[in-house]
C-alpha cells in the first residue's frame, strides 16, 4: 500500500474509525506499532515485502535493478510475488 492508498483509506473512515484513529494518534501507540514495524526490517528479520509474513526455508527472491538501484525483495509465495509484479509494473514505467 502506498501513501495515496492510506489516504483514500483513511477517506474511507466514519466518524468513529476517525476519533479513534484521533485517539492512537495522540496516545502515540500508531506512532509504536510504525517504529515497530520499521525495526522489523532494519533488525534484518526476513519477511515477505507484499504480506509482511516472516519467511522460512519457502521463498522466492527477485533482483531488482532499476536507475542504477539494486535490492532484492523476497516473497513467501508465487501469489506474492504476483502481487509486487502487478503493482510494480502500474508505478514503474519501463523505457
Ligand atoms: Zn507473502
Amino acid at each position: 500500500m502506498n501513501a495515496r492508498e492510506v489516504i483514500k483509506a483513511l477517506d474511507s473512515f466514519d466518524y468513529y474509525e476517525l476519533k479513534k484513529l484521533e485517539k492512537e494518534l495522540d496516545n502515540g501507540s500508531f506512532r509504536r506499532r510504525l517504529e515497530k514495524n520499521i525495526k522489523k526490517f532494519e533488525d534484518g528479520k526476513k519477511i515477505c515485502v507484499t504480506c509482511g509474513s516472516s519467511l522460512n526455508d519457502k521463498k522466492f527472491s527477485l533482483v531488482i535493478e532499476y536507475r542504477g538501484m539494486k535490492k532484492t525483495a523476497e516473497f513467501c509465495a508465487i501469489d506474492c510475488l504476483e502481487y509486487f509484479l502487478a503493482k510494480m509494473k502500474k508505478v514503474v514505467k519501463i523505457d
